[in-house]
C-alpha cells in the first residue's frame, strides 16, 4: 500500500522534523526527530473507539501520522462505568495537555478500606503517600510519585479525547466483520457494507476482539496461534455495577470530600464483594461481585450469556439491595438513586494474550490483556501500550517495508508484554483473595490491608515507570520516588 500523503495537521511548521536525541521512555538511543513528523510514513486503521483507540488516535495524530478510528457504536455510550489512572499515565496525559480538564473530572483515591459485612473496619491502605510533604498550591500533585491515583467517569475521559481529535477521523457505526492482512495493507469490511484500507490495523476492539479472532483464525489455519491463545477468556464470577446520580451530602457527606475513600465490603454468609467509590459529581461508583449474584435455579453460563435487560437488572438489584454499607443504610437506597440505564453487568473475566502481532496486524488493550474489571489497570494497562507503541512507530522510515512493521511490532510486544502479564498475575490473584471466603481468606486479606508502610511502598515504587511520549516536549517528573527504567528492545 503506498504510503500516505502531506499530514492534514496543522501544527507550527518550525516544530516538525526538528532532528534531535531523545528516548527517555524507550531507552533507544538512536538520533529520532521531535514534533509531529511532515509526511506521514504510513495509514493506520484503529478499530474501536475505546480509551485504547482514543488514546491512540490522539498520539499519532499530534505525531503527524495518519490514522482512522473505526467504531461499531453509533455515538458514545452513557456514563455507567469508571476507570481508574495513576501517576503511570497521567504524566503523559499532562505531556499531551489533557491534565487540568482531567483532574476536574477526576477524584483523587486517599484510600481504601477492608470492611466486614457489618462494617468493621479490617484494615486499610493509605493511597496518597504524601506523608512526607504536600503541595498545597497545587493540589491534584502527589508528592511521592507526581499524580495521585484518580476514579475518572470513563465516558467523561473519553469525551475530552474526542474533542481532540478531528471529528472526521473518528467514523462511528462501523463494525468491523472481517480483516484482510496482506503483505502489502490490510482492508477492514464493515458491517454497513464499506471497506477501509490501510497500512496497519491496530485492534482496540476490547476483551472481545474482533480483530484478534479474525487474525487468530487465519493464524490457526497456518497453525501459527500457540495453544494458550485459542482458549476462551477465563470467566470467574459475575458482577453488576452501577453509577449513582449525584447524591445529597447531608446525608453522604464523605461522597462529597476532595478525595476517594474506597470501601471494600466482603460479605461473610451470603458470598458478595461490594466496592463503593465516590466520584466527581458527587457520585458514587458501586458495584457487586460474587456468587450471590447467581440466582438460584440458574447456572453461571445461563447468566452469563443471558441478555441484561432492564428486567434482568431489576432481578439482579433484588439479589443485592439488602447488603448494608458504611452509610448506614443499605444498597437499596444507592440502587435508588441509580438509573436503571446506568446499571450493567460485568463479566468478571481475565486473560494474557501470548499473539500480539501478525503481519500489518497488531492489537493493544483489553484486545491482548483482559483484566478484572476492579484492579484498576484496564485503562492504565491500554494507554501504557499506546505510549510504547506510538514511541516506536514515529522512528519508522518514510517508506516502511512489511517486514518493518513487523520489528516495530515485535518490539513493541517485547517491552510491553512482560510488564502486561504481570500486571494480569497480580490483578487476577487480588481479585480471587477479595471474593474468596473462609478462614483462611479473611486472615490474608487481614496481612495484606495491615502490612508495613515500607513493604506497601515498595510494591508501588516498583510499578512506577510513568512514559512520556519522545516526540513531544516532556513534562517534569515531579515525583520525588524516580520511575524504574522498563527494558527496551531496539528495533
Ligand atoms: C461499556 C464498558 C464498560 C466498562 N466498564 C469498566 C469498569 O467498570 N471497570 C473497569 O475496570 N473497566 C471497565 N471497562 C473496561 C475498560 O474501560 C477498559 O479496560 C479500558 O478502557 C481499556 O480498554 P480498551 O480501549 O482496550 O477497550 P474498550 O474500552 O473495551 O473499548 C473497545 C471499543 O471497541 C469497540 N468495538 C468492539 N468491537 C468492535 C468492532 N468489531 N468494530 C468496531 N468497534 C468495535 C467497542 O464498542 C469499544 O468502544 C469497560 C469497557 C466498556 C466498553
Amino acid at each position: 500500500m503506498a504510503p500516505s500523503s502531506k499530514s492534514s495537521l496543522s501544527s507550527d511548521s518550525s516544530r516538525r522534523y526538528n532532528p534531535t536525541i531523545s528516548s527517555e521512555s524507550s531507552g533507544i538511543s538512536t538520533p529520532v526527530m521531535k514534533g509531529p513528523r511532515s509526511i506521514s510514513p504510513f495509514k493506520a486503521l484503529i478499530v474501536g473507539a475505546g480509551v485504547g483507540g482514543l488514546m491512540m488516535g490522539l498520539c499519532l495524530e499530534r505525531a503527524g501520522i495518519e490514522y482512522v478510528i473505526l467504531e461499531r457504536m453509533p455515538q458514545l455510550q452513557l456514563p455507567r462505568t469508571t476507570i481508574q489512572l495513576s501517576a503511570n499515565t497521567l504524566r503523559c496525559i499532562e505531556q499531551l495537555g489533557l491534565l487540568d480538564e482531567v483532574m476536574a473530572i477526576a477524584k483523587p483515591v486517599s484510600m481504601v478500606r477492608l470492611r466486614k459485612h457489618n462494617m468493621a473496619v479490617v484494615g486499610k491502605i493509605d493511597a496518597t503517600y504524601v506523608k512526607e510533604r504536600y503541595d498545597s498550591t497545587r493540589l491534584q500533585l502527589n508528592a511521592r510519585y507526581g499524580h495521585y491515583s484518580s476514579i475518572v467517569q470513563r465516558t467523561e475521559f473519553l469525551q475530552i479525547l474526542i474533542s481532540r481529535i478531528p471529528a472526521q477521523k473518528i467514523q462511528w457505526g462501523r463494525y468491523v466483520l472481517d480483516i484482510v492482512n496482506g503483505n502489502a495493507g490490510v482492508q477492514c469490511r464493515c458491517a454497513n457494507g464499506t471497506i477501509e484500507q490501510g497500512d496497519i490495523l491496530v485492534g482496540a476492539d476490547g476483551a472481545y476482539s474482533a480483530v484478534r479472532q479474525n487474525l487468530y483464525k487465519h493464524m490457526q489455519e497456518k497453525n501459527l496461534l500457540p495453544k494458550s491463545d485459542m482458549k476462551p477468556l477465563k470467566h470467574t464470577l459475575n458482577a453488576i455495577i452501577g453509577l449513582t446520580n449525584p447524591l445529597d451530602l447531608e446525608k453522604y457527606p464523605s461522597v462529597g470530600a476532595r478525595f476517594s475513600e474506597v470501601d471494600i465490603v466482603v460479605g461473610k454468609e451470603s458470598p458478595y464483594t461490594l466496592w463503593l467509590s465516590p466520584t466527581s459529581g458527587n457520585r458514587v461508583a458501586w458495584s457487586v461481585g460474587g456468587d450471590l449474584l447467581t440466582p438460584e435455579g440458574s447456572t453461571n453460563a445461563n447468566f452469563k450469556q443471558s441478555e441484561f435487560g432492564p428486567e434482568a437488572i431489576d432481578a439482579a438489584c433484588a439479589l443485592v439491595e439488602d447488603l448494608e454499607t458504611p452509610w448506614g443504610g443499605t444498597l437499596a437506597d444507592l440502587i435508588g438513586h441509580t438509573r436503571r440505564d446506568f446499571i450493567t453487568k460485568v463479566m468478571v473475566e481475565e486473560k494474557h494474550y501470548k499473539t500480539w502481532h501478525y503481519g500489518r496486524t497488531v492489537l493493544i488493550g483489553e484486545a491482548c490483556h483482559k483484566f478484572v474489571p476492579y484492579s484498576g489497570q484496564g485503562a492504565e494497562q491500554a494507554i501504557l501500550d499506546v505510549i510504547c507503541l506510538v514511541n516506536l512507530l514515529y522512528r519508522i522510515c518514510d517508506n516502511p517495508s512489511h517486514h518493518e512493521f513487523c520489528k516495530v511490532f515485535e518490539a513493541y510486544y517485547v517491552q510491553r508484554g512482560p510488564i502486561a502479564r504481570n500486571a494480569v498475575s497480580v490483578s487476577s490473584s487480588m481479585s480471587h483473595l477479595m471474593n474468596a471466603q473462609g478462614l483462611s481468606a479473611d486472615l490474608k486479606r487481614k496481612i495484606l490491608f495491615n502490612l508495613p508502610e515500607w513493604i506497601k511502598l515498595g510494591s508501588v515504587d516498583k510499578i512506577q515507570v510513568r512514559p512520556l511520549l519522545d516526540y513531544l516536549p516532556p513534562t517534569e517528573d515531579r515525583g520525588a520516588k524516580k520511575s524504574v527504567k522498563v527494558p527496551t528492545s531496539p528495533i
